[in-house]
């Protein structure tokens, strides 16, 4: 088997001990003689799974019991959706942070719902560094205000989250869940699809406050209504079971490794390597993120020439190293460093960058 070495930005690298765990115990489940897919969602084998699953997603983000923990489905995508019909009446406007192409997107399905404003953005500076905002200037007519807490595409995220807010704080964390520690008293929902940080594509997590579901639009189709998700224990329909058992292993395993704190340091180290290079290459590798606002997650960056990123880009494919193309939409390179990408593997990818610099420059 060839040894790859996987940087992609999502789907992306699932802990090895998870997979082989799953490879051991998911085609025949605790002696059932059934496999995780061929399961009832209604029967107790499935229940174990499922609960275990949010016990352990509540126990590693330390979440308490004021929050409502969901398993969607749609992706972080229908969430855009989701979010303001359910919380975003006709007389009220919705507040977005734009740092990035994925709170666009977030504001554009909203603005299909009801009314929407940009409160800060980053956008005139290619979205490089994340603005700094003072909640407490949101209007008064604000339904909630919509953040993402970590821009897969362009390399930054929230180093910290805003202090509490007179109105909703909803945070997309689709590309750093489980990487690092929430503050509930600040935050009201968290959205994310699992694909990054929390195991496989199919399952999107939903953390919401009970208090804000009370005030949820009640008129919805149940299947969008997050009040019905959380009345039946995200079993009101089939739920994406063996995404659902993936996720209670990821969890397992993040609660081995000492919880998000543990990831949270990992990640540190890890990323710093990378920057540190880029930070000592005198130019030859450069940045897209302002340094204050850099991404644990996801490393942007660029090389003198687009002849020389493609040079890099097919050499470090020869190599083994794969997903280091940077979104389409922007170019350049990428290193994704989700939890699951071990030490090692930056190590190797560092000594290539090196390599690769002394010979071009
Ligand atoms: N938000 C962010 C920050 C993302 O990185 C992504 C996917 N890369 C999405 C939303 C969309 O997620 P999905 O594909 O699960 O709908």
């Amino acid at each position: 088997m060839t040894t790859v070495y996987n940087f992609n930005a999502g789907p992306s690298p699932i802990p090895a001990p998870v997979l082989a765990k799953a490879k051991e115990e998911m085609f025949n489940f605790e002696q059932s003689g059934m496999a995780v897919m061929e399961m009832s969602h209604r029967s107790a084998l499935y229940e174990k799974i499922h609960f275990h699953a949010i016990d352990q997603i509540r126990k590693v983000l330390h979440i308490p019991e004021e929050f409502e923990i969901l398993f969607l489905q749609g992706g972080a995508t229908l969430q855009f959706s989701m979010v303001p019909m359910n919380f975003l009446p006709e007389d009220k406007s919705a507040a977005y942070v734009l740092t990035g192409s994925w709170s666009e997107k977030a504001q554009k399905e909203a603005s299909a719902i009801g009314k929407v404003e940009t409160f800060a953005s980053s956008k005139d500076n290619d979205y490089r560094y994340i603005p700094s905002v003072d909640l407490g200037g949101l209007p008064e007519n604000t339904a909630y205000v919509h953040l993402t807490s970590n821009n897969t595409i362009f390399g930054t995220q929230w180093p910290d989250f805003p202090e509490k807010s007179h109105c909703p704080v909803i945070v997309d964390m689709s590309s750093d869940i489980l990487s690092r520690n929430i503050p509930w008293e600040n935050i009201d929902m968290v959205y994310a699809g699992a694909q990054k940080n929390a195991g496989m594509s199919g399952v999107t997590l939903v953390i919401l406050r009970k208090s804000l579901l009370e005030k949820a639009n009640s008129q919805l189709p149940p299947s969008l209504s997050y009040k019905q998700h959380a009345d039946k224990q995200s079993l009101y329909n089939t739920p994406p079971t063996a995404a659902v058992y993936i996720t209670g292993l990821v969890a397992d395993w993040i609660d081995e490794q000492h919880g998000v704190e543990g990831m949270a340091q990992l990640a540190k180290e890890k990323a710093d390597m990378i920057y540190n290079l880029i930070d000592e290459s005198n130019g030859f590798y450069t940045g897209h993120a302002s340094v204050p606002s850099r991404s644990m997650m996801n490393i942007t960056f660029r090389l003198p020439s687009e002849n020389l990123e493609k040079k890099f880009l097919q050499e470090a494919a020869a190599k083994g190293f794969v997903g280091l193309n940077g979104h389409r939409s922007v170019g350049g390179c990428r290193i994704s460093n989700y939890n699951a990408v071990p030490v090692s593997h930056v190590k190797i990818l560092k000594d290539f960058m090196i390599e690769f610099m002394n010979r071009h420059s």
